[in-house]
């Protein structure tokens, strides 16, 4: 605006209307009953298209600017004031450290302004947890912050995204979704970030939170609660990505019949600060990855250990002794939920003690 006025005197009027006239189309007049919502968006299959109705795989994710996301769900203008920008446009397993700190620090940066009432991301589903959690842990704000994907590309029939980001926003809305967290609004299920699990790679239930259930649902405009977030988040943790300009490194190694310690050693050698071993069962350890990860401790590398199965708890020293090793037992996290609870703890310390208590309390 200031830009203009000081054009003022060189346009006519006329290439002053036109000057003026997209500025205007960005910024509708603000309904003061309803809550201010902005949607940061970064690409995936909500904002994905393919060449036909009927092409749900094949498709290309991540193409469609977020403006043209939300004028195709003219319904968000009776429900919320809505503005949007795009922070990123990739397919979610293109995801990188880089950009979860350039969002992270832009949502603490919006919801600290008066004029923010809450935040939805748009995201791709396939590291949707993994981003969930990640902001979850680093957002310092108990307003709410609602994360959305969607299963089908916008140009498919019945296609998600459009009622998913309705949804997102009737949530990030809501005066009852304060101080539970990140969250995540697929369907009509609101799961907590630390809850998520994909479970399918195509059908548009794909999201469960399997073993501590979901936060609630969201009915024809409506949220409807029914517990808090499991454990710590958002304003109560220890962890600040303010000015942060990188992630430690962390990598996940799988464990499986006759494995060796390979993985371990090329990871530690490539300078890997941390690594989160998926072990089957009660992530146990074969015993020829043992002394690999005997050494990679010996080499301050902090070492995880978290269930290939995905699902269920690992405690100290279950069927392996965690205080000969030093390794750390991951409790109900994935792997892939590890890595990243892994890569903030590694911004404030390396003794595996201390990592311990924070798995032990995130
Ligand atoms: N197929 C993915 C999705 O459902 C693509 C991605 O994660 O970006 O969004």
């Amino acid at each position: 605006m200031k830009k203009l006025l000081a054009l003022l005197p060189m346009l006519s009027f006329s290439a002053l209307l036109t000057a003026v006239q997209p500025a205007l189309a960005q910024a509708p007049a603000a309904n003061p009953a309803l809550p201010n919502i902005k949607i940061l968006a970064t690409g995936g299959t909500i904002a994905g298209a393919g060449v036909s109705s009927t092409q749900y795989a094949g498709y290309q994710a991540a193409v469609t600017p977020v403006d043209k996301l939300l004028a195709a769900v003219p319904e968000l203008s009776k429900v919320a004031n809505v503005t949007g920008e795009q922070i990123a446009q990739v397919a979610s397993h293109n995801m990188t450290g880089d950009i979860l700190l350039k969002l992270a620090q832009r949502v603490n940066v919006l919801l600290a302004s008066k004029d923010v009432d809450g935040v939805v991301i748009t995201h791709g589903t396939n590291t949707l947890e993994e981003s969930a959690y990640f902001l979850n842990l680093v957002v310092k704000s108990s307003k709410p912050v609602v994360m959305v994907g969607a299963m089908r590309p916008g140009t498919s029939m019945s296609a998600d995204g459009p009622m998913n980001i309705f949804r997102s926003v009737i949530t990030a809305g809501s005066k009852d979704a304060h101080g539970r967290g990140v969250m995540v609004v697929m369907n009509d299920q609101i799961i907590g970030a630390r809850d998520l699990h994909k479970t399918d790679t195509m059908t548009v239930d794909t999201f469960k939170a399997p073993v501590f259930g979901y936060l609630g649902f969201v009915v024809d405009g409506k949220t409807h609660f029914y517990k808090p977030a499991a454990r710590k988040h958002t304003t109560a943790t220890e962890f600040d990505v303010t000015g942060l300009t990188s992630l430690p490194k962390v990598d996940i190694v799988l464990g499986y019949e006759d494995d060796s310690r390979t993985a371990i050693d090329a990871l530690v050698a490539a300078g890997a600060k941390g690594i989160v071993h998926a072990g089957a069962g009660t992530a146990s350890v074969s015993a020829a990855v043992q002394p690999g990860i005997l050494d990679a401790v010996a080499r301050k590398v902090a070492v995880v250990r978290s269930p290939r199965a995905s699902l269920g708890i690992i405690t100290r020293n279950m069927e392996f002794d965690d205080d000969k090793f030093g390794t750390i037992s991951g409790d109900t996290l994935n792997p892939p939920k590890a890595r990243i609870l892994l890569m903030l703890a590694l911004t404030k310390t390396s003794d595996p003690k201390e990592i311990q208590r924070m798995f032990d309390m995130y």
